[in-house]
């Protein structure tokens, strides 16, 4: 799969900058109204698979550019060669998401995310960025201790396609290792910066003992959309299911202002909030 299959992610200085993620807004397009009702279309392929359809459009286009449509179908190919390894979403039967969280640790957005997810009494995933993890081994221990899942989301956040397969192993397990040190837990999932992913990638990540976790749903909350927007986005969008990408990192404000809502929204809906090993059946740690 391509660079950016996403574009979900962050950049700063040393990162090459993700350049989207995905999701619907109050104009919203055809494809989600219809699954507003918390399901897809009972005729989609992917559906039939138990896999949901990868949804999310930048914002402002409000819709997938077809490079970026592409590569969530291959994403989808590669997830249904490797049942059991690459994940997008949970059981389509149970009414329930997953949060995720990713490109922290930070000291200003992710403690604001617990402080919130606290307050709701909720658990939920992080994947975090190794060369961040000393720096802000507080919020780490703080955010382990208070019951979510802090997950690999490599070492410094290259686009792995531009990677070799010794490079890939190395930013697997610099951050593994970092994360022992903390925590004394090994992750054994992973989410590729940005969803790059290929067979190559997959290979490697299936070698270093991880499963891969992408998602389904991404709202573009890092890019900088209004916080009404955000909400509505996540919470008229959400199906049975749905791993939500959202991040917890600086120049993502609207994600925790926007947080209260969202969760509000969905459990208004019906929907459970659940950390990634209660939705789809992983082990979290090694
Ligand atoms: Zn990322």
């Amino acid at each position: 799969m391509s660079r950016g299959f996403y574009l979900g992610c962050w950049c700063v200085a040393l990162f090459c900058l993700h350049t989207a993620c995905e999701n619907a807004s109050s104009q919203a397009p055809q494809h989600l109204t219809s699954a507003a009702s918390g399901y897809a279309p009972a005729s989609d392929k992917w559906t039939r698979a138990g896999l949901l359809p990868i949804l999310g459009a930048p914002y402002p286009e409000q819709v997938p550019t077809p490079s970026m449509q592409a590569r969530r179908t291959e994403a989808q190919h590669l997830a249904l060669r490797h049942p059991g390894k690459v994940w997008i979403n949970g059981h389509l039967q149970r009414k329930a998401v997953a949060l995720t969280f990713d490109d922290g640790p930070e000291s200003v957005v992710t403690p604001q995310v617990l402080d919130i997810l606290a307050r709701y009494q909720l658990k939920a995933t992080f994947f975090f960025v190794g060369f961040m993890l000393r720096k802000h081994a507080a919020v780490v221990k703080r955010t382990y201790h208070e019951g979510h899942l802090i997950l690999n989301h490599s070492y410094d956040h290259p686009s792995f396609d531009a990677l070799s397969n010794a490079q890939i192993q190395s930013q697997l397990r610099r951050t593994e290792d970092l994360l022992f040190k903390l925590i004394g837990k090994r992750p054994a999932l992973f989410r590729p910066p940005a969803g790059v992913i290929d067979n190559r990638i997959q290979a490697e990540i299936d070698a270093a003992g991880y499963q891969t976790i992408l998602w389904s749903y991404d709202p573009f909350d890092w890019a900088g959309l209004p916080v009404d927007t955000l909400v509505q986005r996540v919470v008229s969008q959400a199906r049975n299911g749905e791993i939500i990408l959202l991040h917890s990192r600086l120049h993502t404000d609207s994600t925790a202002v926007a947080l209260p809502r969202i969760i509000e929204g969905l459990q208004a809906r019906g929907f459970e909030l659940l950390r990634l090993d209660e939705l789809i059946p992983v082990q979290a740690y090694r």
